[in-house]
């Protein structure tokens, strides 16, 4: 199964992916937290990505779709994948039918905007692994030690909370219209995030059966 998630930043995509990919052994596959091991590693993507994301704009379409096909080329995306965080842009969407890649089921996880930013304030993330945290709702079993490797969790750059703002209206604005593009392919489910991680992963869960 090739399945995309879609969501404002902080709707919970990144922890849903994960719990998909428990359950069908298929690879989560996160553009940000490539394009966050670019920009520590001082890759060319990297550089070329720093300053969009610093300032919660997009990164442009040829720096992300670039790591994605090679990222989608490897071998344990033959059975399928989980974008998360990918397609951004209908432009990036048409990228993907382009390319041959299928996607059986589009799942948005929808959230209120109030709701995000208070979620976006308590996030951590793993140093190392990328894997997500929130200080309330899902904490980690020692504090500011990742319980996946072990790494140091830190708030990220781009949940300060003027970067939330210009993150959410670059959602509204450019990744908002896949709901209608994917609608329109018969491909769209909507859940709608709850409270804790578990009452969602429940909902998506059965999304997808
Ligand atoms: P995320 O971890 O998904 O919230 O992504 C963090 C940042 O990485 C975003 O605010 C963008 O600057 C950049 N980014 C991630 N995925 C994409 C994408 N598909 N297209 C453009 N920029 C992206």
């Amino acid at each position: 199964m090739n399945l995309i998630l879609l969501g404002a930043p902080g709707a919970g995509k990144g922890t849903q992916a994960e719990v998909i990919c428990d359950n069908l052994k298929i690879p989560a596959i996160s553009t940000g937290n490539m394009l966050r091991e670019a920009v520590k590693n001082g890759t060319k993507s990297g550089l070329e990505a720093k300053s969009f994301m610093d300032s919660g704009a997009l990164v442009p379409d040829e720096v992300v779709i670039g790591i994605l096909k090679d990222r989608i080329a490897e071998d344990d995306c033959k059975g399928g994948f989980i974008l998360d965080g990918f397609p951004r842009t209908v432009p990036q969407a048409e990228v993907l039918d382009k390319m041959g890649v299928k996607i059986d089921k589009v799942l948005e996880i929808a959230v209120e905007d109030e709701t995000i930013t208070q979620r976006l304030s308590g996030r951590r993330v793993c140093e190392d692994c990328g894997n997500s945290y929130h200080i309330e709702f899902k904490p980690t079993k020692v504090e500011g030690v990742c319980d996946k490797c072990g790494g140091k969790t830190v708030q990220r750059k781009d949940d300060a909370p003027e970067t939330v703002l210009s993150r959410l209206k670059t959602y509204h604005e450019q990744t908002a219209p896949l709901k209608d593009f994917y609608a329109a392919k018969g491909l769209l489910t909507t859940v709608h995030g709850k409270d804790t991680v578990e009452e969602t992963s429940a909902l998506v869960l059965e999304a997808l059966k």
